[in-house]
């Protein structure tokens, strides 16, 4: 049966991806929106090939480009910050939430907000808006599918089974390209350096949260709103083959895991297909060839993202969206070279210094005032530490 289909960031990674499955399996879906910040040729080509009604762009100055690109195909164009909202309030069967950053957040609330299946991979959204969205979530009857590969394994492992039967959830990390790096050395990493992924092909800024394992605190906050168990029985370890994705262990000590290539169209195809299962290109798992399978508690010394992650979380209120935020700032300073890569969770610490005076924020727009207020702070702060 043909279902249709929404794609909020379809010129990224996870677009890439998503789209790959669907190129496979034309009959299944019916595209009804495609949408970028300003790719807009490459958002126009792929409106063409998959038939979508229509195309938006997020900035609103790359919407004569993409008209131009579409003229004569019939295809609708759109732009700006609304007219993502309004392509994600359409009525479709699932939502792919793959915008990188706050920005998605109003859009994948606009879908929430229809009560829709949405595969979210746009975890700052939910670790901005954490208690907003799920109460949301709850409020309209909408259905969030994790598409984050390791909130993607945990709700595999967790199928059939009860919250209150968990005993602990455990997330893994590979540790990033930088994993071994002494920290003198750390200072000194290059944006070249730090998007290298050992494992995994991914946009520019989840790689460099990668390296400094952000990626792993902001995973640890939506873990925490995805499974509710407690603070206290979310953990994370570090596993470099990233070939088990994530383990649930319940409190008669079997631990379930969910293994699986290195490749986003594994969780993608999870939920494009959930409940069912669909097939993907990637070769079997061949554990044999990996041989070896290893385990390391985190480094909070080198790497205190995932203690800040922890400390905003049980901080609450504003403090999870600060954190978000001037990550955001730090990470895009840093892929500009303005700051050294060490400055990155520095910075998020020094901002969330701030976090007691902010609000805690009961709606959508709240949440985006936060962030706001919080992009101005950490733009500040980085003028003072700024290295050029
Ligand atoms: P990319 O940077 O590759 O792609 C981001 C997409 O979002 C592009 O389509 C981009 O459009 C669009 N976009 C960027 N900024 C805006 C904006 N301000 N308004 C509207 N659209 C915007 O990111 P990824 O695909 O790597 O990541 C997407 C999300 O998925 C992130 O939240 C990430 O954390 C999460 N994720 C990614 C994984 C991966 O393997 N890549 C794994 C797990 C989660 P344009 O091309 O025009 O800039």
């Amino acid at each position: 049966m043909t279902r249709t289909l929404t794609l909020l960031g379809a010129t990224g990674s996870i677009g890439a991806s998503t789209l790959d499955l669907v190129r496979r399996n034309p009959a299944d879906w019916q595209v009804e929106a495609l949408t970028a910040n300003c790719s807009a040729r490459e958002l126009a080509g792929l409106a063409v090939e998959f038939g979508a009604r229509l195309a938006v762009v997020g900035d609103e100055s790359c919407l004569a480009e993409l008209r131009e690109a579409l003229a004569g195909t019939g295809i609708e164009a759109a732009g700006g910050r609304r007219a993502l909202c309004e392509a994600a309030a359409r009525p479709v069967d699932l939502t792919v939430a793959a915008i990188v950053g706050c920005a998605g957040l109003g859009p994948v609330m606009a879908a929430i907000e229809r009560g829709g299946t949405i595969a979210l991979a746009n975890k700052e959204a939910l670790v901005s808006a954490g208690e907003v969205m799920t109460a949301a979530v709850a409020r309209h009857g909408a259905t969030l599918l994790p598409t984050d590969s390791e909130h993607n394994a945990i709700f595999q492992c967790l199928a059939g089974n009860d919250l209150d039967d968990v005993a602990r959830i455990t997330l893994t990390a590979s540790g990033g390209p930088l994993r071994t790096w002494p920290r003198e050395r750390l200072a000194k990493a290059t944006p070249a350096e730090a998007v290298a992924h050992p494992n995994w092909s991914m946009g520019a800024k989840i790689s460099v949260d990668s390296a400094t394992m952000m990626n792993k605190g902001l995973e640890f906050i939506e873990a925490h709103h995805l499974f509710p168990v407690g603070l206290d029985r979310l953990r994370i370890v570090v596993h470099p083959q990233s070939v088990i994705h994530s383990m649930v262990e319940y409190r008669d000590r079997s631990t379930l895991a969910q293994l699986g290539p290195s490749d986003m169209r594994v969780p993608i195809a999870s939920c494009l297909a959930w409940p069912r299962r669909m097939e993907t290109p990637l070769e079997p798992l061949d554990l044999a060839a990996i041989g070896e399978l290893t385990f390391f508690a985190p480094d909070e010394v080198r790497f205190p993202a995932t203690r800040l992650a922890r400390e905003a979380i049980e901080a609450g209120g504003s403090a999870p969206a600060i954190l978000n935020a001037a990550n955001e700032v730090a990470v895009a300073a840093f892929l500009a070279g303005h700051i050294p890569f060490t400055r990155i969770t520095a910075l998020v610490e020094e901002a969330l210094q701030r976090s007691n005076d902010a609000p805690r924020p009961s709606s959508l727009e709240e949440v985006l005032g936060v962030d706001q207020a919080a992009r101005r702070h950490a733009s500040s702060l980085l003028e003072t530490f700024a290295i050029v």
